[in-house]
């Protein structure tokens, strides 16, 4: 057994981010499993890349984790059944952010049957690992929805020698990975010593923050497993400050290397994966069920009795609502994720998607006067990317676009640190979008 003192320091640590006040309010609450909804609405673009094509029609039967919609390219997830019933819709919808997309509606007939098509997966190589990552629909589960079988296929010429665990979980709030660690425990385990078998990695490096002292004493448990005789397998103990999760930031905590703008991580010869991403995949493999349901964090201001629930994908966000017994009377906005990265929900008809990770109902939120620019320097001291918002936002307004494009933006994570520290309450993130979008339309 390895002892406390053996775990790793961060090898570099950025430079701004703010420490936050935790809130993790549902540390200790066991997930519970919300009962099947009436319907569920299945977008077929809940990824970075390509919507899925639907390959189901209205009237068709499916169970849980029937294959619904197929990837639609390369950079593409396909997408299952989270209910069994009947699919009673195929068609575009604008229930989610405001845009349009495409969704299979289906019925559930309560019963919740698995597909009894469904079989454990066969892993032999790295290529059937990537192809048992494509088939469970996998994407990025912190948050970003980057096609998880994408990661597990760099090019011929891309050495990868370190695979990264993400348990660092920063966003107040959110305790669904932590949960993952504490009620899967053995997934995450046997996930990490697979993956790094099938890659032939030579190290693993497990990321947590050092407020999360029960994980910190479980995931010692995977480094201290007989399994990793040439003691390849580290925790490394990062200091409670956001976003210490984001991933150029946790790649430059665990290895030192930095991930220039516009690259992946495995050109840094790292692959990153969300700890709950690590389960998801060894559960696939393990049964055959696909990613049907996800574990959401239910808390914020207006929340009297928070909570950790399996909620099936495609939920309406009203009824996980409804189910908490939440009134939304008191409640000024509805955030899909944490306080910091989250967006607002412009509609409770929008459903729980495969990347969601926390429902947020915030009251008492003060509307905020903004003032003009003090030039204190606070935004550009926080920023982890060594940023100057305050220039951005001036580059902009003047329209000057040489020193737009001298500014570094593409390197903005939107974080939300300016934003939070600006005592003039300057939308900042919102302008580094802007200036991103302002990039790309000149190219
Ligand atoms: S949102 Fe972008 S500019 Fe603002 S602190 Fe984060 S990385 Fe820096
Ligand atoms: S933190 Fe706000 S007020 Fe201070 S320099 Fe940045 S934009 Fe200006």
């Amino acid at each position: 057994m390895k002892l406390p003192e053996s775990i790793l320091r961060p090898v570099k640590l950025i430079r701004g981010g703010m420490h936050l006040d935790h809130q993790k309010n549902t540390a200790e609450c066991e997930s519970v499993i919300m009962p099947s909804p009436a319907t569920v609405y299945i977008p077929l673009s809940q990824h970075i890349g390509a919507p899925a094509n639907p390959i189901v029609k209205k009237g068709d039967a499916v169970f849980v984790g029937t294959l619904v919609g197929e990837a639609g390219g390369f950079v593409s997830a396909p997408v299952h059944s989270s209910v069994s019933g009947t699919v009673v819709d195929v068609k575009d919808l604008t229930i989610g952010n405001g845009t349009l997309q495409k969704y299979i509606i289906i019925e559930s007939d309560g019963k919740m049957t698995p597909d009894p098509d469904l079989k454990p997966f066969k892993v032999e190589n790295y290529s059937d690992l990537a192809e048992a990552a494509k088939q469970c629909g996998l994407v990025g589960l912190g948050g970003a929805g980057f096609p998880t079988h994408v990661k597990l296929s760099p090019s011929k010429d891309t050495k990868i020698d370190t695979l990264v665990i993400n348990a660092a979980e920063c966003e107040p709030y959110i305790t669904s990975d932590y949960r993952e660690c504490m009620e899967n425990f053995n997934d995450v385990i046997e996930g990490v010593y697979l993956i790094k078998e099938k890659l032939s990695l030579e190290r693993v490096v497990i990321c947590v923050e050092s407020n999360k002292p029960k994980a910190i004493e479980k995931l010692m448990e995977i480094a201290s497993d007989h399994r990793d005789a040439d003691d390849s397998v580290k925790l490394m103990k990062l200091p409670s400050k956001y976003p210490q999760g984001a991933e150029k930031v946790i790649i430059y905590s665990a290895t030192g290397r930095k991930l220039p703008s516009g690259k992946l991580p495995s050109d840094v010869g790292c692959i990153v994966m969300n700890v709950t991403s690590v389960a998801t995949l060894y559960r696939f493999i393990k049964t055959g069920m696909p990613l049907v349901a996800k574990r959401i964090t239910v808390d914020g201001t207006a929340v009297t009795e928070p909570k950790n629930l399996i909620v099936p994908i495609g939920t309406p966000i009203k009824e996980v609502l409804s189910f908490m017994n939440i009134d939304l009377e008191n409640a000024d906005r509805i955030l899909m994720g944490g306080p910091m990265m989250g967006n607002p929900v412009v509609s409770d008809e929008s459903v729980v998607e495969k990347r969601n990770n926390a429902i947020l109902v915030m009251r008492d939120q003060k509307p905020q006067t903004q003032t003009a620019c003090i030039r204190c320097g606070r935004c550009a001291d926080t920023c982890p990317m060594s940023l100057y918002p305050a220039m951005v936002e001036t580059a902009l307004r003047t329209n000057n676009k040489e020193s737009l494009n001298s500014l570094n933006v593409n390197y903005c994570m939107e974080c939300g640190c300016c934003s939070y520290v600006c005592p003039a309450k300057r939308p900042l993130t919102q302008v580094m979008r802007t200036a991103k979008a302002e990039i790309r339309r000149q190219k």
